[in-house]
């Protein structure tokens, strides 16, 4: 057989490097590492000491973002750092996911934004996931988004504020605000309970007074809820009624995460 290197460009999170790359059943494996922190705190005694590595030869699977219509997975090393004063081990909790999932961040994001205009059930299978994972991300989301403060530097001229269902039935709802400033790169940045007045401006609020008198345009669906807390909260804002953009906008942008450029050198 004749084999063929080929050279493919693909964003990876910041501090994370690509080692090898396996073809799976069904899918793409990349073995990733991350640098490691030089000093780390302990989760049981709460001292801070040196990292004291230990090694362990067990490879852990996480799922990453589609490439070429089949899922992709990070393959990293477990690794732990062992306490020297107290003798207690941790795991090191690697950049690119959560503790106790396994999935990437931007995994999440995908599952976010495949939500609009879907249900918890259609992305479950497109994904190949469990609903009950897509329901737990959006949960873990929406905690985070409590906690989580938006850059007030940050430049917003356009947001789009969308509903996610999460149940058959329609029970689960949620509201996520992206931005939408660079069309290019949507951005999730809130997710709140709801999808009523009150969601709104619960995402909506994570912007600072000033950034919101900032924003000139707001992409919403006909919801007559989204439209009163954008009225409230962007004060010179026009409403742009267009029901799909954000799901058309980020589906494309989450299927061209990954720029495949092809430079076959073969050799023969
Ligand atoms: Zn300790």
């Amino acid at each position: 057989m004749t084999t063929t290197t080929i050279a493919i460009d693909m964003d990876v999170p910041a501090g994370v490097s690509v080692g090898e790359y396996e073809r799976i059943d069904g899918g793409h494996a990349f073995h990733v590492s991350w640098e490691l922190p030089d000093n780390l705190c302990c989760e049981t005694c709460q001292r801070e000491s040196r990292l004291q590595l230990v090694e362990k030869n067990k490879f852990l699977s996480i799922r990453d973002l589609d490439l070429w219509g089949k899922p992709s997975f990070f393959v990293y090393q477990e690794v732990y750092h062992r306490c020297p004063s107290c003798g207690h081990r941790q795991s090191l909790l690697p950049p690119f996911k959560r503790r106790d999932v396994k999935y990437t961040f931007r995994f999440e994001e995908q599952v976010l934004v495949s939500l609009i205009g879907s249900t918890a059930e259609d992305v479950a299978v497109r994904l190949g996931i469990a609903a009950e994972t897509v329901e737990r991300i959006v949960k873990n989301r929406i905690e985070d988004a409590k906690a989580k403060q938006i850059d007030p530097q940050r430049k917003i001229e356009r947001l789009g504020l969308d509903e996610i269902s999460l149940r058959k039935g329609h029970k689960g709802y949620a509201t996520i605000l992206t931005d939408l400033t660079n069309g290019e790169r949507p951005e999730i940045l809130a997710l709140s309970k709801g999808r009523d007045e009150a969601a709104g401006r619960a995402c909506l609020e994570h912007l600072s007074a000033q950034q919101r008198s900032a924003v000139r345009w707001h992409h919403t669906d006909m919801s007559a809820a989204y439209l009163k807390a954008c009225g409230v909260h962007l004060p010179n804002s026009q409403s742009v009624i267009d029901r799909f953009h954000v799901a058309k906008k980020l589906g494309e942008v989450a299927d061209d995460l990954r720029k495949k450029t092809i430079e076959p050198t073969s050799e023969v």
